[in-house]
């Protein structure tokens, strides 16, 4: 069977819903498609729950389920993936927490659950933590920082598990809590008991911080207690290249984005940051087109490329920015479609989830995605849009089945069954 080299364009948080500013139109049905127009009109087209109908996806359960893993079955929990957003490397067995940077009283009381919000000093904070707190009873222990006021805080050792509570009271007011097992299990009580350890040096080391103390002078509130929550154990993942029932040899993650890069590392994609590519919205695109075109010329079999601009100017409801971006990407497309053999690729644009501008958050709606093959029925459809997209050939797809049609489309997928 002829095997295809599949290329996968996302537009993260491309989907929408009618947006007034618009005549109640979507940005996809306002942007010009003339770049893509003939491959478009030579797709599939359809649409694609990321997890669900009713499940709201963040960008790491969306990329699982995009390359072929249910996130509902597969899924450790927020406090990993806070972590590998914040720049992680997790190992299978690692504990991660999400946590706060917060202000406490000498009681311990909570003042602040955020310390202040503005916390300009975290980087440098998580950095005199990380090199002042040591290992707690043989465990190691890192904190990164996420933004503003968040951090992920990772415990790496023998025997540690995830069935343990907060210590974020979730309140002020209140005294932080003690970390209890969640079951009688030693592992549970050794890392419950590492947890409050944690809580208790990294209050002391941040109390004598000179960092504190200057915000103290500038009458902001002490950052001095990290708040831990939603403990997560780290899960293996099966690599791409490793599966049974798909053939992938060498699959490349063209991103600049800490979270998908960390979930496509984790399931077996090379990963790569050309040069420009910032992941905002100014983010050199073309870069990204030409190196996944010299990826496609040295023979990977799945390339990637993610495009974050799209989401981040939906969180901030900036309309004209996302109209931008979705017309950057589509040329992204058009470029890469100029320089492959069309007879010899599926190439898939997509959003990873919906990211209306009205909500500046992510939502359930289905996402329109196109898949072109040389041998698919063709649509031949002149715009990729959410209304549009009801009346394709791919009909409606939910969680992994994308990934198996695209598997199927560039004969890579085993048969299910003699
Ligand atoms: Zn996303
Ligand atoms: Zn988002």
């Amino acid at each position: 069977m002829l095997r295809k080299q599949v290329i996968v364009v996302v537009a993260d948080g491309l989907a929408d819903r009618p947006v007034p500013k618009l005549g109640y139109r979507t940005p996809l049905e306002v942007v010009d498609f003339s770049p893509i127009s003939d491959l478009l009109s030579r797709s599939a087209i359809g649409l694609w729950d990321p997890i669900q109908p009713g499940i709201r996806p963040g960008s790491d359960t969306a990329h699982l389920a995009l390359f072929g893993v249910n996130p509902l079955n597969n899924y450790p929990g927020r406090g990993p993936f806070e972590a590998i957003g914040a720049g992680a490397v997790l190992m299978p067995g690692d504990i991660a927490f999400r946590g706060n940077f917060a202000t406490v009283d000498n009681n311990l009381v909570v003042v602040d659950r955020r310390a202040g919000r503005r916390v300009q000093e975290a980087e440098q904070l998580v950095r005199y933590i990380n090199e002042n707190i040591g290992e707690i009873d043989g465990v190691r222990v890192e904190v990164y920082h996420a933004t503003e006021h968040r951090v992920a805080v990772v415990f790496r050792g023998e025997g540690l598990s995830d069935a343990v509570s907060d210590t974020d009271p979730h309140a002020e007011g209140v005294k932080v809590l003690e970390s209890r097992p969640l079951k009688p299990d030693p592992n549970a009580e050794k890392t419950a008991r590492i947890v409050n350890t944690f809580t208790r040096k990294v209050h002391e080391l941040l109390s004598n911080c000179p960092l504190n103390a200057e915000r103290v002078r500038r009458g902001m509130p002490p950052a001095n207690i990290v708040l831990l929550r939603g403990a997560g154990k780290m899960i293996s993942y099966p690599k791409l290249t490793e599966r049974k029932d798909v053939s992938i040899g060498k699959a490349v993650a063209i991103s600049a984005t800490a979270l998908v890069k960390g979930v496509c590392a984790l399931l077996g994609f090379e990963v790569v940051t050309p040069e420009g590519a910032t992941g905002g919205v100014d983010s050199d695109l073309m870069s990204k087109a030409r190196v996944a075109v010299d990826f496609y010329r040295k023979g990977y079999d799945l390339i990637y490329i993610h495009i974050k601009g799209t989401d981040s100017a939906s969180h901030d409801g900036n309309v004209e920015a996302k109209i931008e971006l979705i017309e950057k990407s589509l040329k992204v497309l058009s470029y890469i479609a100029d320089r492959v053999n069309l007879e010899q690729v599926v190439l898939t644009f997509l959003g990873d989830h919906a990211t209306p501008l009205t909500i500046r958050d992510h939502t359930s709606d289905p996402v329109p995605v196109m898949v072109y093959a040389s041998d698919v029925m063709a649509d031949n459809m002149v715009k990729l849009t959410e209304r549009e997209a009801r009346r394709g050939t791919l009909g409606r797809l939910r969680n992994v089945e994308l990934f198996g049609v695209l598997m199927d489309y560039s004969g890579r997928l085993e048969k299910f069954g003699a």
